[in-house]
C-alpha cells in the first residue's frame, strides 16, 4: 500500500501502487496493463474520491505544455497542471480564465472533475470554461471531446469514472485587473433583505461566517476595474465596515497569507483566488464539507444553517457563502440553476463532522442541496440520483466507455453506481 496522504491528512490512500508516467504514450500502457486505476490530482479533496485498488497515476512529470491560441482565445493544458503555474503564464501572456477556486494550487484536471468553483452571480464553475478535452480510456485510446459534441456535457465533470485526462483546453479572454476589498460586520437581516445587491456588487463575492450571532464575519469583494461596481474607497456595506489590515478568512490567521486587498488594483491571477500560491491555503489541518443551493432558496438555506450555529460553531473553523452561475454539465453541483455554495471549514474532528453531516443534508434536503464532490458528505447514491436529471446518463456514459470498471473505486460504488 502506499503511504501517501491527501492534502488534509485525514485520508490515506489505499491504493497498492502509485506511478509518474513521463509521457502520454506511457499513461496509455499503464492504462491497457490495469485492472484497476484512476489518476491522483493535487490531492485537496477530503474524502475517498480519487483512490483506486489498482495503480494511482500522478501527471505531475508530464510537461505543463501550456499552449496558447490566441485566436480561438483559448489555452491548452497537460492534466497535471495546477492553476498557479497556468494563472502566472496566462498572465504574462496577456490573457485570464473567468475565475480561479480559493486556492492557486490544485491541478486543472482534478478541479474540473469536481466542479470545483469560485464565486461569482455570473461566474459559471471552473469546469465550464473546458472547451475541450484528452481522455485515456478503459482501452488505452486517446479520445477528444469537443464543445457540442454528443456526450461532452457529460464528460468534463466526471469524477475520473470516465478515464485520465491528459490534456485540456480552456476558454480564456484578456487580462483584466481585480480590485479586492475586504468589509467586516456586516448586518445579517440586512444582507438578507438584500441577498441579490450583496452578491451582485462585485465581480466575486464570498461572505464569511462562523453562522452565530447577528453579525457577517467579512465580505470579500472582487471587483474588475473595468467593470466595477463599488470603488475601493466605499465607506460602509450593509454595516460593515473596510478592513484596515490585510486579512485571512480565519480568525488569528495572518492575512500576508492571502492576495492582496485594500483596494490596490492587480491582475486578475494574483487577485480572483483567496490565498496565494507561495503559502498554505486555509489552515490546513481542517476538514471541509459545502452544499450547492439553489438561488431561489439562498436565503432560506441561510437562515437553516444560521439556526444551527449550537451544532455547527463549535465545530468550524470559518464558514463561506459563494454564488456560482448555472451550467449544463451534467454531474456538475450547478447543472440547471444558478446558486449558492455553503461552504464549512470544520476543525479537524472528522467523527464529530461525520456525525452532524447526516443531520445538516437533512435540513438542507428541502432546497434541493447538491453536495461538493471533492469535500466531505453523508449521502449516497440513492440520495444524490434525484438530484441530478442527467445521472441516469451519467452513469450509462462511463458503462459505455468503462466497461469493465477500471476506473470505479469505493467512492463511486457508494455515491455513483449505488452499492
Ligand atoms: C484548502 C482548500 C481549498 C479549497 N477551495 C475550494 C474552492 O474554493 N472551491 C471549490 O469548489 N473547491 C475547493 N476545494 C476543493 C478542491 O478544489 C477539490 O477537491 C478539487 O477536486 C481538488 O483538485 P485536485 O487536483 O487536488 O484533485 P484530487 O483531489 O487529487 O482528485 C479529485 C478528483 O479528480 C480526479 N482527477 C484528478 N486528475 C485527473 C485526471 N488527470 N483525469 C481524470 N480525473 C482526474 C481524481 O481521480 C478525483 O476523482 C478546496 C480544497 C482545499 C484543500
Amino acid at each position: 500500500m502506499v503511504t501517501e496522504r491527501n492534502w488534509a491528512g485525514n485520508y490515506g490512500y489505499q491504493a497498492p501502487q502509485i506511478a509518474h508516467p513521463a509521457s502520454v504514450a506511457e499513461l496509455q500502457d499503464m492504462v491497457t496493463g490495469a485492472a484497476k486505476i484512476r489518476a491522483l490530482g493535487s490531492r485537496h479533496s477530503f474524502n475517498d474520491i480519487a483512490d483506486t485498488a489498482g495503480t494511482l497515476v500522478v501527471l505531475d512529470r508530464l510537461d505543463a505544455g501550456i499552449s496558447v491560441d490566441a485566436q480561438n482565445m483559448t489555452v491548452t493544458v497537460s492534466g497535471g497542471t495546477r492553476y498557479g503555474t497556468l494563472a502566472a503564464e496566462l498572465q504574462r501572456r496577456g490573457f485570464a480564465l473567468h475565475n480561479l477556486a480559493s486556492l492557486p494550487h490544485i491541478s486543472v484536471a482534478g478541479a474540473v472533475a469536481t466542479a470545483t468553483h469560485g464565486s461569482g452571480d455570473r461566474n459559471g464553475n471552473l469546469a465550464t470554461a473546458v472547451a475541450a478535452l484528452e481522455l485515456i480510456t478503459a482501452d488505452g485510446a486517446v479520445v477528444t471531446a469537443r464543445g457540442g459534441d454528443p456526450d461532452f456535457a457529460g464528460m468534463v465533470v466526471g469524477l475520473g469514472a470516465l478515464g485520465i485526462v491528459s490534456r485540456l483546453t480552456l476558454d480564456i479572454e484578456p487580462s483584466f485587473e481585480i480590485v479586492q476589498s475586504v468589509f467586516e460586520g456586516l448586518d445579517w437581516e440586512q444582507v438578507l433583505e438584500s441577498f441579490d445587491d450583496v452578491t451582485s456588487a462585485a465581480y466575486s463575492v464570498s461572505l464569511f461566517t462562523d453562522w452565530s450571532g447577528t453579525k457577517v464575519g467579512q465580505a470579500w469583494l472582487k471587483n474588475r476595474t473595468d467593470q466595477a461596481v463599488l470603488s475601493a474607497g466605499f465607506p460602509e456595506f450593509f454595516s460593515g465596515t473596510p478592513a484596515t489590515q490585510a486579512r485571512h478568512p480565519l480568525p488569528g490567521v495572518s492575512g500576508s497569507n492571502c492576495t492582496e486587498q485594500l483596494g490596490v488594483p492587480g491582475p486578475w491571477s494574483d487577485r480572483l483566488a483567496h490565498f496565494r500560491m507561495e503559502f498554505t491555503p486555509s489552515k490546513g489541518e481542517e476538514l471541509q464539507s459545502e452544499y450547492l443551493i439553489p438561488r431561489e432558496h439562498a436565503v432560506e438555506a441561510i437562515r437553516t444553517i444560521r439556526g444551527l450555529s449550537k451544532i455547527v460553531t463549535p465545530l468550524l473553523l470559518v464558514g463561506e457563502v459563494r454564488t456560482i452561475a448555472a451550467d449544463d454539465l451534467w454531474l456538475s453541483p450547478n447543472y440547471g440553476r444558478d446558486g449558492i455554495g455553503l461552504h464549512f471549514t470544520w476543525r479537524r474532528d472528522e467523527p464529530a463532522v461525520t456525525a452532524i453531516l447526516p443531520r445538516l443534508e437533512a435540513e438542507l434536503a428541502p432546497f434541493g442541496a447538491r453536495p461538493h464532490w471533492g469535500k466531505l458528505f453523508h449521502g449516497g447514491a440513492a440520495a444524490l440520483a434525484p438530484l441530478y436529471p442527467r445521472f441516469a446518463e451519467f452513469t450509462a456514459l462511463a458503462g459505455r466507455l468503462d466497461p469493465a470498471g477500471k476506473f470505479r473505486n469505493a467512492f463511486l460504488d457508494r455515491t455513483v453506481f449505488g452499492r
